[in-house]
């Protein structure tokens, strides 16, 4: 008679196709199942215990299983769990898009809710099309994007994305965007040049296409699935005021980088910039339940406000739009926020992972360690000089990882690079023990 943990496994293989997932791959080993989790650990149908060093891709805030944020959403539970935003209201949609415009970069004033990072992309490329449409200015329909971004998998969002490994085979069904370089300063001769590059292609571009252009879409300063790419400081604020000068709309995509990750509320908060549009997602809800906002400015806003006859209407939404359950819980998590001060703390933190990680970058085979916050990227090279990057097929981010698997710490690599992403409200201790696996994770292995 087969155990529970073997059914279970048998089931997961015979039924569940996982995302990102080579199946062939995954069905060769042990899947790993995870039953619950406790703090800042995720604990195995066996029982055994890993450090979620990627907050179970990039989200957890507040660790997990929280009893304030369980008991928020236990007490929404018992008023209703879901009741539409078409053309109605409900309690915790509004109180927390109240919040998220207090905490928001001053100018934004519109709240519109979707439930994942690539819906809340889609939302924002849609109202930046339909804002020109609106206005008269019919010719606005294209984008500008940034080598290597990505913005999620839908249709929009991979449209504008530009990482050919995920984006390339669907090529022929997409719009086709612009694409900018992304400042690297590892492989461009450090941060001015890398700066200079692509700030020399969207002026080029926006100098000769403006006016084809709708809106430019960035990740503020930590472009994460090219492999935590860190912009140098003072390019997201020139990218931002080239469209504005321009009259090309700044989509900033916080998915990833909002809620305190960079170790400010907002990556765009670094440089001071108010975008048009801001997606976020992700942290927004601590972690816990799938919701997204597109935030916008009144201008964008003004120019759908209208007689219902103008056809300015902005004609989206989905199913959950503003599920009260996650708004609920959203709002309890960007209150723990302040209570715990968990910004500000991110940058302690952040100094300390810094400083252990240190004797790494003495490694042999150990390029780049980038890091804004609380995200890292270990970029892994098969020669140091030379920039020389391990073949794909060694798969080396994906042996580290599955090293530091064994040592007990969760955590996905992005090629060659391997990602460290823990919860905000990890202890200094937790940070320096998952420092710790991580180092030898990448010394084992490499
Ligand atoms: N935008 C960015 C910058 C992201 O990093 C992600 C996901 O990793 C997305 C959008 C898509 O979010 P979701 O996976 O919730 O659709």
């Amino acid at each position: 008679m087969a155990t529970r943990s073997e059914q279970l496994a048998a089931a997961d293989q015979s039924y569940v196709w996982h995302p990102f997932t080579q199946m062939k791959d995954y069905n060769r080993v042990d899947p790993l199942i995870i039953e619950r989790g406790e703090g800042v650990m995720l604990y195995d149908i066996h029982g055994r215990a890993y450090y979620d060093g990627f907050s179970s891709v990039w989200l957890n805030v507040h660790g997990h299983r929280v009893p304030e944020l369980n008991q928020a959403i236990t007490d929404q539970l018992a008023l209703v769990a879901h009741s539409t935003l078409l053309g109605m209201a409900n309690v915790p949609a509004i109180e927390l898009a109240e919040k998220l415009i207090e905490i928001a970069p001053k100018g934004l004033k519109k709240v519109f809710y979707s439930d994942s990072g690539a819906t809340g992309v889609e939302i924002a490329l849609k109202m930046a099309f339909q804002y020109w449409h609106n206005k008269g200015m019919r010719g606005k329909t294209s984008f500008v994007t940034m080598n290597q971004a990505y913005h999620g998998d839908t249709i929009g969002a991979v449209s504008v994305g530009a990482i050919p490994l995920y984006h390339e085979v669907f090529r022929p069904m997409l719009f086709p965007s612009h694409v900018i370089p992304y400042p690297d300063a590892y492989r461009q001769g450090g941060p001015e040049a890398a700066a200079e590059a692509a700030l020399s292609g969207l002026r080029l571009l926006l100098e000769t296409r403006a006016e084809s252009i709708a809106a430019l879409i960035v990740e503020p300063i930590v472009q994460g699935a090219s492999g935590i790419m860190v912009m140098p400081h003072g390019c997201l604020s020139e990218m931002a005021a080239l469209c504005r000068k321009h009259d090309v709309l700044f989509i900033a995509d916080e998915v990833a980088t909002g809620f305190g990750r960079t170790g400010a509320m907002f990556a765009c908060d670094l440089e001071e910039v108010t975008p048009d549009l801001m997606v976020v997602g992700k942290g927004l809800t601590g972690g816990y339940l799938p919701l997204a906002a597109t935030l916008a400015t009144d201008e964008v806003y003004g120019a759908f406000y209208a007689d219902y006859e103008e056809r300015k209407t902005f004609f989206h939404g989905h199913s959950y739009t503003g599920n009260p359950l996650g708004c609920a819980v959203a709002l309890r998590s960007l209150q723990l926020m302040e209570e715990r001060n968990l910004v500000e703390g991110v940058k302690v933190k952040a100094n300390l992972v810094e400083q252990r990680l240190g004797p790494l970058a003495d490694r042999r085979h150990v390029g780049d360690i980038r890091q804004k916050g609380l995200m890292v990227g270990i970029e892994l090279v098969r020669d140091k000089v030379s920039c020389e990057p391990y073949d794909w097929k060694e798969r080396i981010g994906v042996r580290v990882c599955l090293r530091a698997r064994e040592l007990g710490m969760l955590t996905r690599p992005l090629g060659n690079v391997v990602v460290f992403i823990p919860p905000l409200s990890s202890t200094e201790a937790e940070l320096a023990s998952m420092v710790d696996i991580l180092s030898e994770a990448i010394i084992s292995v490499t």
